[in-house]
């Protein structure tokens, strides 16, 4: 079965160019029924408000949600990780994402004197070359619960990848910077589950 993409809002054609690089088959998911043809679901970077009420008015949101709980793979990136988390802290009045991954999560992290930016990071699991990250108005992860993975931190210790039994969630963008590795590694969990 095809891995869903999120295609509400956000850079999901980016995200279903680098899952086909992987050799996976991906599909953009709108509506129930493509959510329903799929093994497992990344969610992209965008605005994580803006998702929220799309995934909403496109009955989508209560789905996700119990599928995350029943044990569905989730990949979030920034926008994504957002929508994993289960404390957002600097949203916006009524903001909620779908939750499930049990870290607390600060929007736009690096404020405006560093809105985005580029960088190499060690990433527990895979081998080889540092991944070259992309940072755009990235969120960071304040707190983890139990049982939540620590996989890569910036050189001053933040933490910006987590995995919790089939979630993973990261801060910044490898699928724009052509790193497929990230993606790769959660085939891997997909596969696994
Ligand atoms: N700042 C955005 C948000 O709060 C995330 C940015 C991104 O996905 N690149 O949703």
């Amino acid at each position: 079965m095809p891995i869903g993409v999120l295609a509400l809002q956000g850079d999901f054609r980016e995200h279903i160019a680098t899952l086909e690089a992987c050799g996976a088959d991906a599909i953009a998911v709108r509506t129930i029924g493509e959510l329903e043809r799929c093994d497992a679901l990344v969610i992209p970077g965008g605005e994580s408000t803006v998702m929220q009420k799309l995934a909403v008015n496109y009955g989508l949101f209560d789905p996700i949600k119990k599928l995350i709980a029943n044990g569905f793979p989730v990949f979030g990136t920034c926008a994504g990780l957002i929508m994993l988390a289960d404390e957002i802290i600097d949203g916006i009045e009524g903001q909620a994402g779908f939750g499930g991954l049990p870290v607390a999560v600060r929007r736009n992290a690096f404020g405006n004197q560093l809105d985005s930016f580029e960088t190499d990071l060690e990433f527990t699991g895979i081998e080889g070359e540092p991944i070259h990250a992309a940072f755009i108005r990235a969120p960071i992860v304040e707190r983890i619960g139990d049982g939540v993975e620590v996989l890569s931190k910036l050189s001053d210790g933040r933490i910006v990848a987590v995995r919790s039994g089939n979630l993973l969630g990261i801060s910044f963008h490898p699928e724009v910077t052509g790193e497929n590795r990230v993606h790769e590694y959660f085939l891997k969990m997909v596969q696994a589950a």
